[in-house]
């Protein structure tokens, strides 16, 4: 019998992992949250005792019967509150190391997890650009404020801005409205005529994603209920407040995303939630030696072939790490490559997944040609602007820096080098320091060398102590 180990129990894993058990397969899924349902199916904190959580979110129920159908089956082993911290091995399927415990605390179980095909599913971070006075406490990631009213019932502040660019900002302004919060605007960084042609040509390829139409419509009619100002080509281009963020300033866009002078406002607020797309986690694909694709923008994912197949053979990649397109894409994505990674057999429902696989994709394209990032957005930032968080480092060091090799740029300015590790800011240096370089190419024909900002051995942090107990390592060919 085959061992499928997905990883991640968000709509991409948890439909993995159904189909895997589906095709007869033992199954082992893994997730470092304390419950399924990754970003999307988010599920309130048990403390709570929510009883009707369906009235919060989108397909919760479908969400809660595939869950329950997995959870509760005899070949399915979940290991929740569990991370992923390293994958292991040239040859073969990697050997998946994990820690059981609470994130932050001591005594974590480690073990290792040998499987005959994985399924990585482990999503994505939220994207947020820097600008002056970002790093102010009450200046958080759409995700983050999302996350939050989602799990915990806390709404960020009570006067906010959402601003970015992308249809997630709509969910967030509308969990904020619902938590009791004044949405002062949203604000959308495209114009309109990106937009429209973003999603306007070629409609009939959106077909098969008309599901999101009444959830975005919903939003939309929660929005207007509350009177929410919608702009789109403006952005907060800075943050200002004595110790927290008081008033943002925004202006309006040009196509590039450089700001229009003298069309500056500020507002009044006292938490702003920024998003600028999504990021996939490519640390463990590429621990896995998953080749990466790069988008015109820049932007890397994994590469996979229609199957989901990663070039690492016997390693699938599903959901945002394959482009973002949402929770139904990346349901689909896991579906069939959970099939398949179990040895399922080819069938008709197989070839309609890899029509809706192929549909996600397309909205995935959509997505981005109609909320792109313009390249003018370095614009806003002063040379004393904080590009790195954790190490507080500054854009000018940063630009300093940009000719030289990566690893001496990044021991020399420490970008990328505290607690998260590149994760956050990682994708924003990469993206600066390429634009100093296109800058000083054309200037003097100087070139900055590019690295991998997705290059990390261990992908979750790991206390030095866990590392030591080695000794501890549970070795287990199959599923306990
Ligand atoms: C903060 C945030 C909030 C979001 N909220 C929404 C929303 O409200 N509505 C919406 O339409 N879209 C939302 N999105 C977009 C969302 O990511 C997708 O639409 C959808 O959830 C993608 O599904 P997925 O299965 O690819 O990934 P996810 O849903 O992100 O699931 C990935 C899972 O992998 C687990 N994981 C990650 N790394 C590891 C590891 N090393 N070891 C073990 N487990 C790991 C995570 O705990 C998570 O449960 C959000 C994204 C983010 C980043």
């Amino acid at each position: 019998m085959r061992h499928v180990a997905v990883i991640g129990a968000g709509p991409g894993g948890l439909s993995a992992a159904a189909t895997a058990l589906g095709a007869g397969a033992h199954v082992t899924l893994v997730d470092a949250a304390e419950q399924p349902g990754g970003q999307y199916h988010r599920a309130p904190a048990p403390e709570f005792g929510a009883t009707r959580p369906d009235r919060l979110q989108h397909g919760w129920r479908d969400f809660a019967a595939r869950r329950d159908q997995v959870l509760g089956h005899s070949r399915c082993t979940f290991l929740p509150e569990t991370s992923v911290w390293a994958l292991e091995g040239a040859d073969g399927i990697p050997v998946v190391h994990v820690l059981t415990g609470p994130a932050d605390g001591a005594g974590r179980r480690r073990r290792t997890i040998e499987a005959d095909a994985l399924v990585l599913a482990v999503g994505a971070h939220d994207t947020m650009l820097p600008f002056p006075g970002w790093e102010l406490p009450g200046v958080v990631t759409a995700g983050a404020a999302q996350a939050l009213v989602k799990g915990e019932r806390v709404a960020i502040g009570e006067q906010v801005v959402v601003a970015g660019t992308g249809p997630f900002l709509l969910p967030v302004a509308a969990a904020l409205l619902g938590a009791g919060s004044t949405v002062r605007q949203v604000l959308e960084a495209n114009r309109p005529g990106r937009i429209a042609a973003g999603w306007g040509a070629r409609p009939w390829q959106l077909a098969a994603q008309a599901g999101k139409l009444p959830e975005l419509a919903g939003y939309a009619a929660t929005l207007a209920r509350h009177r929410v100002p919608v702009l789109a080509g403006r952005a907060v281009v800075a943050a200002r407040g004595d110790g927290r963020v008081e008033e943002v300033v925004t202006a309006r866009l040009r196509d590039d995303w450089s700001a229009v002078p003298g069309t500056e406002r500020t507002v009044a607020v006292d938490a702003v939630c920024v998003g600028h797309g999504f990021s996939p986690q490519l640390e463990l694909p590429v621990a896995a030696g998953c080749a990466l694709r790069a988008e015109p923008d820049g932007r890397r994912f994994v590469a996979v072939d229609a199957d989901l197949r990663t070039s690492r053979p016997g390693v699938y990649a599903v959901g945002e790490l394959t482009g973002i397109a949402g929770a139904p894409a990346a349901r689909a994505e896991g579906a069939l490559a959970g099939w398949l990674a179990a040895g399922g057999p080819d069938r008709p429902a197989v070839r309609a997944l890899r029509r809706r696989v192929a549909a996600g994709r397309r909205f995935a394209d959509r997505l981005a040609a109609a909320h792109p990032i313009g390249a003018g957005w370095p614009g806003w930032l002063r040379d004393d602007t904080v590009v790195c968080r954790c190490e507080d480092v500054r854009y000018r060091a940063l630009r300093l820096a940009a000719d030289q090799d990566p690893r001496v740029a990044k021991l020399g300015t420490r970008a990328g080098m505290g607690p998260c590790q590149g994760r956050i800011c990682g994708p924003t240096v990469a993206a600066l320091r390429s634009a100093e370089a296109a800058r000083r190419r054309a200037a003097a024909g100087t070139a900055a060398r590019g690295g991998n900002p997705h290059h990390r051995p261990i992908a979750q942090p790991i206390r030095l102590g866990e590392l030591a107990a080695a000794a501890d390592t549970e070795h287990s060919e199959e599923p306990s």
